[in-house]
C-alpha cells in the first residue's frame, strides 16, 4: 500500500494550531438526494471521467491520482481530452464519457472572451448534462491568512439558466438583448436542494440571494419559491437579503451566513467574494451537482494559466475536489485519511504555497500530505 521512493522531505514551518475538532472542516458535505453511485462500477472499482482542462489542470489532476493510488481508493480513470482548442467531436466524447461513468473530474477549460464566436465550453458541458447545482464550501483553515475568521458558509447556486441562458443577440444595430431565463421548475430544484443539505449537515439558516426589488418577475420568482418551501423546512431558518447587500455584508460580517441559495450569475459572483474572503482561488473546491451526473472541480472554475508548470499553484481546490469525489462515490474512508492529512500538512505543519504566504512548491505540499498518510493509514483501515 505505502510506495517509496518518491517522496523527499518538503521543508515545513511548524506552527501549533488548531483543535482536533477543526480537523473536520474540510471534511466535506453530506449531500441530498439518491446519489453517491457511479454508474460505471465493476468489480468494486468506480471509473470516473477525468477532463485534465488547461492551464494547471493537467499537473492537478495528476496530484490527485497520486494521493487516490496511494491510500488505494477503488477508482479509475478514464480521461477525455478538452480544452481551449476544440476539435471535431471532442464535446460530445466528453459528454458521453459522463453519461456512461456518471462522474466526472475537470480542471477548467480557457474562455476566450475577445473571440464573440467562442462560447464557454464550461458552460456548455454543465447545460448540456445538466447539472443544476454548484455547491462550494468556504471554511478559514487556521494559520491561511485570510480578512476574517470563522467563516464556514455553503454556497449553493443554480447552475444553468438565469443570465446564463446564452440567448443573445443585436436586435439593431447598437442595442443588444441579453435574455435571463428563470423557471419555476429549476428554481424549485435547487432551492429544495439547498434546504435539504442544510438539514443533512445540520446547518441552521438557508439565505436567499436576490435582486427582486428590481427584476421583479424573475428574481421575485426566485425569491417566492424559496420562502414558500421555507416553510416545508422549520428547523430552518429562512433569511434573504439583496444581492449588493450581501456583497457589502459578505465582506464586511461574513459570519452571519450559514447557506446560501442563489441564482446563477449572483451565485457566481458570490462564491468568488467567498473564496477571496478564506485565502483565495486555490482552496476551495466546487460539485456540480445533477440528477445522475456529478462534475467536481476547483470552485473559482480559475485554469491558473500563468501557474502552469511551474510547481507553485495551491493544489488544494483540486486536492478538495477529489475528496469530495470520493465522498460522493460513498468512499468516505478514502476521502477521510486524504482529507485530514491535507489538513495536517496546511495548519499543523504550516505547508503553504506563495499565494497564501509560503514558500512551499506545489509538490511539497503533496509530499507532505502523503508522508501525513502514510502515519495515518493504519488507523483508517
Ligand atoms: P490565468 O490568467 O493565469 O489563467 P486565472 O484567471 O485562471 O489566471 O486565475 C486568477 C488568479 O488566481 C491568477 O492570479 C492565478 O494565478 C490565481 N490562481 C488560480 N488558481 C490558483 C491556484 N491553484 N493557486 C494559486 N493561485 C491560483
Ligand atoms: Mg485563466
Amino acid at each position: 500500500m505505502l510506495s517509496s521512493g518518491v517522496v523527499s522531505t518538503a521543508t515545513r514551518r511548524v506552527i501549533s494550531v488548531g483543535t482536533p475538532a477543526a480537523s473536520s472542516a474540510i471534511r466535506t458535505h453530506k449531500i441530498p438526494g439518491p446519489r453517491g453511485n457511479t454508474l460505471a462500477k465493476y468489480g468494486g472499482r468506480h471509473t470516473v471521467t477525468v477532463m485534465p482542462g488547461d492551464g494547471i489542470g493537467p499537473e492537478m489532476i495528476g496530484h490527485i491520482r497520486t494521493l487516490m493510488k496511494y491510500c488505494n481508493a477503488p477508482v479509475n480513470f478514464e480521461e477525455v481530452q478538452m480544452t481551449s482548442t476544440p476539435y471535431d467531436g471532442d464535446m460530445e466524447e466528453v459528454i458521453y464519457a459522463i453519461e456512461r461513468n456518471g462522474v466526472g473530474i475537470k480542471g477548467n477549460i480557457e474562455t476566450k472572451f475577445d473571440d464573440p464566436a467562442f462560447s464557454s465550453r464550461n458552460v456548455e458541458l454543465r447545460r448540456r448534462l445538466d447539472l443544476w447545482a454548484n455547491v462550494l464550501h468556504c471554511v478559514t483553515i487556521p494559520t491561511v491568512p485570510s480578512r476574517h475568521k470563522d467563516i464556514d458558509i455553503v454556497l449553493i447556486r443554480e447552475n444553468t439558466e438565469g443570465e446564463y441562458s446564452g440567448l443573445e443577440h443585436e436586435s439593431i444595430p447598437g442595442v443588444v438583448e441579453s435574455i435571463k431565463i428563470v423557471t419555476q421548475d429549476k428554481i424549485e430544484r435547487v432551492a429544495r436542494f439547498a434546504y435539504e443539505y442544510a438539514v443533512l449537515n445540520g446547518r441552521k439558516k438557508v439565505t436567499t440571494v436576490h435582486k427582486a426589488n428590481i427584476q421583479k418577475l424573475g428574481d421575485g420568482l426566485f425569491l417566492q419559491i424559496a420562502q414558500e418551501m421555507a416553510k416545508e423546512y422549520p428547523s430552518i431558518e429562512f433569511d434573504q437579503m439583496i444581492v449588493d447587500n450581501a456583497c457589502m455584508q459578505m465582506v464586511s460580517r461574513p459570519q452571519q451566513f450559514d447557506v446560501m441559495l442563489m441564482p446563477n450569475l449572483y451565485g457566481n459572483i458570490i462564491s468568488n467574494i467567498a473564496c477571496g474572503l478564506v485565502g483565495g482561488p486555490g482552496l476551495v473546491s466546487g460539485m456540480n451537482m445533477g440528477d445522475v451526473h456529478a462534475v467536481f472541480e476547483p470552485g473559482t472554475r480559475n485554469t491558473g494559466t500563468g501557474l502552469a508548470g511551474k510547481d507553485i499553484a495551491n493544489p488544494t481546490a483540486f486536492l478538495r475536489a477529489g475528496i469530495d469525489m470520493l465522498r460522493y462515490l460513498g468512499c468516505h474512508k478514502h476521502a477521510n485519511v486524504i482529507s485530514d492529512a491535507l489538513w495536517q500538512t496546511l495548519t499543523e505543519q504550516g505547508i503553504h504555497t506563495s499565494d497564501i504566504g509560503g514558500s512551499a512548491k506545489t509538490s511539497e505540499v503533496v509530499e507532505a500530505t502523503l508522508r501525513n498518510m502514510e502515519r495515518m493509514l493504519p488507523r483508517y483501515q
